[in-house]
């Protein structure tokens, strides 16, 4: 039995309609999702960016940013030692070390010691390296020559400081902080 014309018309209209939907999904990448990490160079308070965007024209279709505190910036903030301030988002791909820096307990151990004996400078020397490129290896450094027990007091540190003196004035940042 013979079928209806305008079934067979519709029958090669839907499988067109297939075909090009098949050819334009290939041809179009799917929604694209992106997502990044920053840490802020004052406090080490991290902050993430998630969302998903249009292909091709990169148009922002939904964006949530979280931000969190992280060891250092909560040792910070309870200080006072950075005043409330505009954050300053460093991508985590521009200084890994630096987002790594700011979650490490032994970071905030070794600046809160020096904070504690009352060394100042090298404290700030410090906080400013955990952040720069140039110089946030050097403070990962030096947390791994802190000894395990810790500073029992300010001639444990200072014996230490006299230790790791040659690092501590060769490969810190020199200048005066800028924060
Ligand atoms: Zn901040």
């Amino acid at each position: 039995m013979q079928r209806p014309a305008w079934s067979r018309f519709s029958v090669k209209r839907l499988a067109v309609v297939a075909v090009a939907a098949g050819v334009l999904a290939w041809l179009i990448p799917p929604i694209d999702r992106f997502g990044y990490s920053s840490v802020c160079d004052r406090c080490g308070k991290h902050q993430s960016v998630r969302g998903w965007r249009t292909p091709l024209t990169y148009a922002t279709l939904f964006q949530r940013t979280t931000e969190r505190d992280t060891p250092l910036s909560k040792w910070l903030t309870q200080t006072g030692i950075v005043p409330s301030h505009t954050h300053r988002w460093s991508g985590a791909h521009h200084n890994v070390v630096a987002y790594v820096n700011a979650e490490s307990d032994d970071v905030v151990k070794l600046v809160e010691a020096a904070h504690r004996f009352g060394e100042i400078e090298l404290r700030d020397k410090l906080l400013r390296g955990t952040f720069d490129p140039e110089y946030s290896r050097t403070v990962q450094l030096l947390t791994t020559l802190m000894p395990p027990e810790g500073f029992a007091d300010a001639d444990a540190f200072h014996a230490w400081m006299a230790e790791e003196s040659w690092i501590i004035k060769n490969m810190l940042p020199q200048s005066p902080p800028g924060r």
